[in-house]
């Protein structure tokens, strides 16, 4: 589903093409469904963006293949090194994770951001990153956390960097007969310490406008790691390795931060293409990321984590 600015409720009466609906129960059952359909299926989880689409006619699929009850989707699992988060697993769900909160603290508060109560209890990770919009919550927290997306089809199964799945503005790189099993991230240790912050236009039911997601490691008070990613603001998520790179070695004091914020925007700009809307949003980028960094460092958004 294409989003607008502004989600308002739609009046016209509205007919969606009969389709029809099924609930494997195994996840081969589910790739079998999808293979045999020849791109005539679309898997749906929560459905907060299809139904939408559906309605819109931006598809119209055959047969629905609803994967909520699959096991293997729904899990939040750690092992020595990693946690893996079910593509069906909702943001809700994420967002109350002690797990994901303890290892994954970025990806946990903007799931909590997400739209609405009743949307996070319904839409899922999974549709969020397959969904493939600019503005998708979860998306700058996950190329911070470099995760890594399992896909799988009937015949073969392959991971892939979740900003390597998302080719462009509603377009990803998942084959028609492809499912996204879940996402992967290597578990932050406690010296990470991470900032999430999300603009929008009110408060909740509002997708956002611009968003920073980081990540930052200090030792001896110099910067050693930091990874960047905006969200909203380009057409793909991708983080912001030249200013990484700047970042990298140095203390972050006032003058460096300022700097970096310039250089943030400026990359912002690069990469977007000049827009009548880019005088408005430089000093706004500039100012979320001031305040993203300034989280992390305070460790503000580190509630929780034990
Ligand atoms: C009022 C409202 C407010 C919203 N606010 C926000 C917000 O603040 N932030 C935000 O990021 N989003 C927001 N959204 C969008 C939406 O809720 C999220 O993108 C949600 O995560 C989508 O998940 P879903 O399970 O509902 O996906 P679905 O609608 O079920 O599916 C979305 C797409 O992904 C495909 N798909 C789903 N799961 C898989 C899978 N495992 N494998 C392969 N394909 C799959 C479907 O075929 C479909 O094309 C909002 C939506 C609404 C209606």
């Amino acid at each position: 589903m294409k989003w607008s600015s502004n989600l308002q409720p739609q009046t016209e009466s509205i007919m969606i093409p009969s389709f029809d609906y099924k609930t494997p129960k195994t996840l081969q059952e589910a790739c079998d469904l999808l293979q045999e359909a020849h791109g005539k299926a679309k898997i749906i989880a929560g459905g907060t963006d299809l139904v939408i689409g559906l309605r819109n006619g931006d598809s119209n699929p055959s047969l629905l293949i609803d994967i909520t009850s699959l096991k293997e989707l729904r899990r939040i699992e750690e092992t020595d090194e990693t946690l893996s988060v079910g593509a069906a697993v909702t943001h809700s769900e994420i967002a109350s994770s002690p797990l994901v909160r303890q290892y994954g603290i970025v990806l946990s508060k903007a799931a909590s951001e997400i739209g609405s109560p009743q949307i996070r209890n319904l839409g899922t990770i999974g549709g969020n990153i397959v969904n493939g919009s600019p503005a998708a919550d979860t998306l700058p927290p996950l190329i911070v956390l470099d995760a890594i997306g399992k896909v799988i089809s009937r015949d073969r199964e392959r991971n892939v960097p979740v900003a390597q799945l998302v080719k462009g503005p509603y377009e990803t790189s998942l084959k028609p007969s492809e499912i996204l099993v879940g996402v992967s991230f290597k578990k932050l240790s406690q010296d990470i310490r991470s900032g999430f912050i999300r603009l929008a236009r009110r408060e909740a039911m509002a997708i956002a406008r611009m968003s920073i997601a980081l990540l930052l490691q200090v030792q001896e008070g110099k910067i050693q790691n930091i990874r960047i990613a905006p969200g909203a603001i380009l057409p793909t998520p991708q983080g912001l390795s030249d200013v990484e790179e700047f970042l990298k070695g140095k203390s972050p004091d006032e003058e460096v931060l300022r700097i970096a914020s310039r250089k943030v925007s400026e990359a912002m700009i690069r990469r977007s293409g000049i827009r009548p809307s880019a005088p408005y949003k430089a000093p706004v980028v500039e100012a979320l990321f001031l305040r993203a960094m300034r989280r992390a460092l305070e460790g503000q958004d580190e509630t929780g984590r034990s």
